[in-house]
């Protein structure tokens, strides 16, 4: 039979820091990712630590506009990183301060963009080690088929 012990005797586990402040939002980065120039196109988003399927990598944020505004932004530009979230409202996260908003295009892509309640998120599709380039497919993009794909993929589309 197992006995109960007195108190003083049970180790108490060290107090973890709160992981979430009162009125402070979470941190929507979850894993570490740095910039670096990319195989694919320009500087690309790489996985800094390794990322287990599924899991939420974390945010693309940027300056909320309006699908009209973001249109006009993006006609004529080689390199835009603009994700309308819904049929009115875009985000433009040219100036974000979030590695991910370096992630380029892949006909085969090892995470996916969410858009939940406004807001761009980027999950893993597989395990992804540390090292490897994060790659999306943008799906239908402002550059509308214009722009060839490099993303080296063996079922690449060719255009982007
Ligand atoms: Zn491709």
């Amino acid at each position: 039979m197992p006995r109960l012990l007195p108190t003083e005797a049970i180790p108490v586990p060290p107090k973890k820091p709160p992981t979430r402040v009162r009125g402070v939002p979470a941190d929507p980065q979850k894993f570490a990712v740095r910039v670096a120039p990319s195989r694919i196109d320009g500087q690309g988003a790489f996985a800094a630590e390794p990322v287990p399927a599924r899991r939420k990598i974390g945010e693309i944020r940027g300056e909320a506009i309006s699908v009209r505004e973001a249109r006009r932004r993006a006609k004529g530009q080689a390199r835009i990183m603009i994700v309308e979230v819904s049929e009115r409202r875009a985000i433009d996260a040219s100036c974000s301060g979030d590695a991910l908003r370096f992630v380029n295009h892949s006909c085969a892509p090892n995470a996916t963009l969410r858009i939940r309640r406004g807001r761009v998120e980027i999950y893993a599709l597989r395990d992804i080690a540390a090292g490897e380039e994060l790659g999306v497919n943008y799906g239908q993009s402002h550059h509308e088929g214009r722009l060839r794909c490099r993303c080296g993929a063996p079922a690449c589309a060719g255009r982007l």
